[in-house]
C-alpha cells in the first residue's frame, strides 16, 4: 500500500482588529492574524502538507493571494478542496500532527477544539490527529507576539484499503 509524507509551514502577522482563527476555530484574543484570506496559519500549514504529500506544489500555486476570489476566504475551503483533489487521486490521510507556535494567547484551552475541527475537516478519527502548542520563548517575531506560526506533518495512503 503506497504511503507518502508531507510537511507544511506557515506564519502570519498578528494585528488588532482581526479575529484569531486557528484550525478553523475562533480563539479569543485581542489580536488576529493578517492575510489575504482569513490568515488561518494552521489550515494553511495542513493544506500545504497535503499538497506536499501528493506532490501537488504549494498553497500559493493553488490559491494565489493575488486573486481577489480568495480575499478574506474561509481557509477551510482550501483544505476541503485540497482533500477532495487527493481523494480523486485515491489518496486518504492517515494521521496529522500539528505544532502551533504562539507566545500569546496561551493555547492550552483551545487545543482540543482545534484538534476536533481538524479531525472533522479531514474526516479522520480524533485519535489520528494531534495538536501541540509551543511559545516562542519570548525571542524572535513569535516570541515578541508579532506573529503566530504553524507546522504540520501528514501521512497519506493510497489504495482500496484507504477508501
Ligand atoms: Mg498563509
Amino acid at each position: 500500500m503506497p504511503f507518502r509524507v508531507g510537511s507544511g509551514h506557515d506564519t502570519h502577522r498578528l494585528a488588532e482588529g482581526r479575529p484569531l482563527i486557528l484550525g478553523g476555530v475562533i480563539v479569543p484574543h485581542t489580536k488576529g492574524l493578517v492575510g489575504h484570506s482569513d490568515a488561518d496559519a494552521v489550515l494553511h500549514a495542513v493544506t500545504d502538507a497535503l499538497l506536499g504529500a501528493a506532490a501537488l506544489g504549494d498553497i500559493g500555486d493553488a490559491y494565489p493571494d493575488t486573486d481577489p476570489k480568495w480575499k478574506d476566504a474561509d481557509s477551510r475551503l482550501f483544505l476541503t478542496e485540497t482533500l477532495a483533489r487527493l481523494n480523486q487521486m485515491g489518496w486518504k490521510p492517515v494521521n496529522l500532527d500539528v505544532t502551533i507556535f504562539a507566545q500569546e494567547p496561551k493555547l492550552g484551552g483551545a487545543k482540543a477544539a482545534i484538534k476536533t475541527s481538524l479531525a472533522h475537516l479531514l474526516s479522520l478519527p480524533a485519535d489520528c490527529v494531534n495538536v501541540k502548542a509551543k511559545t516562542g520563548e519570548k525571542v524572535g517575531h513569535i516570541g515578541r507576539g508579532e506573529a503566530i506560526g504553524a507546522h504540520a506533518v501528514v501521512l497519506i495512503q493510497q489504495g482500496e484499503a484507504a477508501r
